[in-house]
Formats: C-alpha cells, structure tokens, sequence
C-alpha cells in the first residue's frame, strides 16, 4: 500500500475466520486495529503498540489481544461492556434466544471443564474465560480520533453486529471495512444482535464516503471504490436469495428448526454444531419475519445446547 503510516497485516489463510487481517498505524502510540492478523506478524509489531482498537467482539477480531498486555484496547460503546460480562456475549452471539438461560449456563460449565466437543467453542474456550482480566474501552463513534498525526474515524456500521464499527481515514481516503467483506458466502448479520437491513444501510454508506482504497477484513483485502461499490451490490444480492430460501422451506411446512438444520447460509453437513445451528435457526427468523411470515414455534424450543446438536426433539442423542 501506498500509505506511509498504515501498514496492512494479513491474517492466515486468505485472512479467513477464525483470524482476519489487521491494520496498523505506526504514528503516534502506535494504534492497532483488530487482532486477528497472523500471529507472527503480530508479534514483531507487539513491543509497538500502545493502542488496539477492535471494530467488535467477535473471536476472529479479538484472537490475539492478549499479546498487546502493554496496550490500552478499545471497542465501540455497545460492545465494552461485553468483554466484563459472558453473559451479555453469550446473549448477544445468540445463545439466550435459541438455548435460553439454561444453554448459556451449560455453555459456561463446559467452558469451565475446558473440553467443550464442538469446533466453534473448543478452540475458543481460553479466551472466553480469560475476557474478563481484559480491562477495554471505549472509543467515541463517529468522531475524528488522532494518532500522532494521523487522523481515523470509527464509524458505527451497524448489521453485522449491533456495535459494528469502520476505521475511516479521512486525509488518506482509506476505510477498513471490518466484516462487511464482500465474500462469496454473503453478508453475515446472523447473531442476535445482527440485523440484514441495517447491514445494508452501513454496507451502501461506505460506498458514499470520499475514499479511494477499502480495505475488507477477511478475504478481498485491499481494493478499489469503484472495484468495492460493484462487489457489494451482489454481496448485498445475497440477502435477497436467503429470502426466497426461507420462504420456500417455511412455504413447504418446514419449521425455523427444520429450516435451519436443512441450512440456510451454511451447508446441511455443518448444521449440526450448535453454534451454526443456533445462527441458521436465528437468520431463519430474521428472513421470516422480512417476507412476512409467522413461522409455528417449535414444540422443544428453547433447545438444549449440545455437541452435536440433537435432532429428535432436543433430547442428548447417544
Ligand atoms: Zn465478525
């Protein structure tokens, strides 16, 4: 990149989940955002850096903020108060809605006895447990911030997640986009606190800001206005597709629970980890609720959080 301060720290594997690719701004006391880079990169830049801004709170965003013990860290003012509190994560993720208090509960033992079976949670047990010793907070939305000389701007992008925030620089005419990231899978608002619409109105809103170069958190990286003003048109497209998916499978008789386990967004093999199933279940709900449909209410709602998820009425399976 072009930008004398701004440094671009790819994550691994084309910056896929579960890491993403990391901004730096080397001025002033050193600001990084988000902590999903790869690793080693990370750490040659560690003793640096007196500031990490996350865009939100998801794993792949927040994976190594530990190695930047020196650093002040901060998030949006809707999500701080989630690093404090596993239970207003776990509600915002979506486990209160789908599992209720009883699945938040079971979450937090089998985090607690440190050997969760299932793939969203094992990986990530340690850091869940260990966010409350981080001490974060947060930064004012919508304002000019500066970094030595540098100036950035953390806008509220909200969709993705309720607190969703951009990292705008105004005199470079670059943005970092965070996860609205113009993948092929589409836009992901499928946490509780994730809202297709709003996604929409903050995916357009980018397109409009004086900036040249857009920076997308996972896959693309760095690309043009004009080359990410056409890629979200058919990343917005997606949303509409899940529409028409849902509205067949509910048009057909399936329930939410049904619908979500035939898989909606993700393929029908992986929906059986509570995790993806509880997002599926949830982004059944949202497209039901845009094309006007009141979906019947399945008999074992809220479900029994499991690893593997149990089909037959939410009994543990064998
Ligand atoms: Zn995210």
């Amino acid at each position: 990149m072009r930008f004398r301060h701004i440094h671009m720290l790819p994550g691994i594997g084309n910056s896929r989940f579960p890491y993403c690719t990391s901004l730096y701004v080397d001025d002033g006391p050193g600001l990084l955002i988000d902590t999903g880079a790869d690793p080693s990169a990370l750490a040659s830049i560690a003793s640096k850096v007196g500031m990490v801004f996350l865009t939100h709170y998801h794993y792949d965003h927040i994976r190594s903020v530990f190695s930047f013990q020196g650093a002040d860290v901060h998030t949006n003012p809707i999500e701080a108060p989630y690093f404090a509190d596993l239970d207003k994560l776990a509600e915002a993720l979506g486990m209160k809605h789908v599992y209720g208090e009883q699945g938040i509960s079971r979450w937090k033992q089998m985090l607690a006895e440190g050997a969760p079976n299932a793939p969203y949670s094992t990986a990530f047990c340690r850091i869940w447990l260990q966010l409350r010793r981080l001490r974060v907070s947060a930064y004012p939305l919508d304002e000019v911030i500066h970094v030595g000389n540098t100036k950035v701007i953390m806008l509220h992008a909200p969709g993705h997640t309720k607190g969703h925030s951009v990292a705008y620089f105004p005199s470079e005419g670059l943005v970092y986009t965070g996860d609205i990231d113009l993948s092929g899978f589409g836009p992901w608002y499928h946490g509780e606190d994730g809202d297709p619409d709003l996604f929409a109105v903050s995916a357009e809103r980018l397109c409009s800001l004086d900036a040249d170069v857009y920076i997308t958190a996972h896959h693309k990286g760095a690309v043009s206005k004009r080359r990410f003003t056409k890629a979200v048109r058919k990343y917005l497209s997606v949303i509409k597709r899940r529409d028409e998916k849902v509205a067949a499978s509910l048009g057909a008789g399936l329930t939410l629970k049904q619908a979500a386990l035939a898989g909606v967004s993700y393929p029908p093999h992986m929906c059986r980890d509570p995790w993806i199933f509880m997002w599926e279940y949830l982004l059944s709900a949202k497209h039901a609720a845009r094309i006007g449909i009141i979906p019947e209410v399945d008999k074992d709602w809220p479900f029994v959080f499991q690893c593997p998820l149990s089909t037959d009425g939410g009994h543990p399976s064998s």
